[in-house]
């Protein structure tokens, strides 16, 4: 029998390649030929030892071609480009059927890898659910479609925000979410002023468009947003830096009835003092963004495929799934942009 390769985080700065079966699609099954998964900042945590948890099959930012189809599948055939969205949910919960998926209380439980935790993107082969996978367009890159699902989350984060044209939009960190969010912001009508501490992230910023840049390691980034702003603060202020610190700036800079998004998650998870006077006079909103829904991948898949979003400067370096640990080290270095992993 035909047998394939992933490979899989078993311990601190330690990988395995492990040996599965290659199996047939069935009913609404596709078995994906994958091409390219990213490296995100989850498998860099559990890789470096931050997150605990082995043995750990990394890799849910997936591009491949469908190989095969089961007999009930619609929507792709063998030879189609697809993105992955490896979020599973489960479709009974009250989130599910009020159509807000993303936050299933039994999401991300998924085992791709016959006894294998986790998405199991850093792989040759994956058979999945036809609903998990997102036709992209022939001419595609495959390796731009691996991004589909962290640009979906920032569609989701951006929506949160209920940016209107001409609002005031401050990204906080230019990494690669902050790099997605000043693009997006950018094509719903916003003037987008980015925050960060290093230089060349700031000229990654000026590359996909933010209008003013400000590094903050050298002003008060908070007394420029007032500054620019004829002190009302900004519309919408997006912090995608796990800093707490960050967290409460961007709350500062934030204006009436504006939406500040905390878009990373927070390890560790210091609480930040907040004025509630703030809150219950400015009428601001503060929210989250966690994971990206159906719609929101859907809106990423098309984004990449229609060439609206200028991917070419967020990949740092590709590698094979051989060499994956390498990847890894290039991934947690803090100029990174995304690290790819070939599944050949
Ligand atoms: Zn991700
Ligand atoms: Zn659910």
């Amino acid at each position: 029998m035909e047998k394939y390769n992933v490979s899989v985080i078993s311990g601190v700065n330690e990988v395995e390649t492990l040996e599965f079966e290659k199996k047939s699609p069935v009913g609404r099954q596709v078995l994906v030929k994958v091409e390219y998964c990213a490296i995100c900042t989850l498998e860099q945590r559990v890789f470096s030892g931050v997150m605990k948890r082995y043995p750990f099959a990394g890799g849910h930012e997936i591009s491949g071609i469908i190989e095969s189809a089961g007999d009930d599948v619609t929507s792709v055939k063998p030879g189609d480009k697809v993105a992955v969205r490896m979020l599973n949910s489960c479709g009974e919960c009250y989130y599910c059927k009020s159509g807000h998926e993303n936050q299933c209380v039994v999401s991300f439980k998924a085992s791709v890898h016959e006894g294998l935790l986790g998405p199991g993107g850093f792989s040759e082969y994956m058979l999945l659910d036809a609903i998990n996978v997102y036709k992209m367009a022939e001419d595609v890159d495959l390796a731009h479609a691996a991004l589909a699902e962290p640009l979906a989350c920032c569609v989701h984060s951006i929506n949160n925000a209920q940016i209107n044209l001409g609002d005031d939009v401050v990204v906080v960190g230019v990494g690669i979410m902050g790099a997605f969010h000043i693009q997006l912001a950018k094509l719903k009508g916003a003037r987008v002023i980015a925050c960060e501490i290093d230089e060349g992230r700031l000229e990654v910023a000026r590359k996909m468009g933010a209008d003013i840049l400000i590094n903050s390691g050298k002003e008060d980034a908070v007394a420029r947003v007032k500054e620019l702003t004829d002190g009302r603060g900004a519309d919408a202020v997006f912090c995608t830096v796990a800093s707490t610190s960050l967290a409460s700036d961007s709350i500062e800079m934030t204006g009436k009835l504006g939406r500040a998004v905390m878009y990373t998650s927070f390890h560790p998870d210091n609480p930040v003092e907040i004025s509630v006077n703030k809150i219950h006079s400015s009428e601001m909103i503060i929210t989250g963004a966690v994971n990206p829904k159906m719609s929101d991948f859907l809106i990423a898949s098309r984004l990449i495929s229609n060439k609206t979003i200028d991917l070419s400067e967020l990949i740092s370096e590709t590698v094979s799934l051989g060499s994956i640990s390498k990847g890894f080290k290039t991934a947690l270095k803090p100029d990174s942009y995304r690290v790819l992993v070939t599944g050949k």
